[in-house]
């Protein structure tokens, strides 16, 4: 769904919608949609602020991403609300994007207008947490025979640095 900025300029756009999965791209990113992504909110162009666009609403949608450690396919249901501003791309200081501030940076930017489905997805990125893992206790797999630990408990001895070991029989 596109925002138009010509068409925020005559009136303010409410949006009330359902993506299901691939309307949103996620490629890449190692997770898939595993609910509709319900979406909603409204968009408005500031008065007096240069073009300032302000987008806020809600979402909710389930996904499901690989745990860092263990593999095993982790569901993570998202519910969250934003409350974002994008200012018109002219806006961009050219030479002076060095000085862009922390601040600042939170700020997007647009040419004609907004993709709602952009702004779903780096919501959704956002909302991940930065470590992807089932438990904080996972076990992780087993390096030796690729077991799961958290399944089964294998009996391979924790990893040793063979380096030393040819030393040692260097020595003998
Ligand atoms: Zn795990
Ligand atoms: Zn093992």
């Amino acid at each position: 769904m596109f925002l138009s900025v010509r068409e925020l300029e005559l009136r303010k756009i409410s949006f009330d919608k359902v993506f299901e999965s691939g309307q949103v791209d996620f490629t890449g990113e190692d997770l898939e949609q595993s609910s509709p992504l319900h979406a909603k909110g409204t968009a408005e162009l500031l008065p007096e602020t240069g073009g300032q666009v302000r987008v806020r609403g809600s979402y909710t949608v389930e996904v499901v991403a690989q745990c860092d450690r263990c593999l095993v396919r982790v569901r993570y249901p998202l519910k969250a609300d934003f409350d974002l501003y994008y200012r018109p791309v002219s806006d961009l200081p050219e030479e002076e994007e060095a000085e862009i501030d922390e601040g600042e940076a939170e700020i997007g930017f647009y040419e004609d207008g907004l993709e709602l489905e952009d702004i779903l997805r780096e919501q959704v990125l956002l909302a991940l947490p930065m470590q992807r893992v089932c438990s904080e206790a996972c076990k992780g797999i087993c390096p030796g025979c690729g077991k799961n630990r958290n399944e089964t408990a294998c009996d391979c001895k924790p990893e040793v640095d063979d380096r030393w070991g040819a030393l040692r029989d260097l020595e003998l």
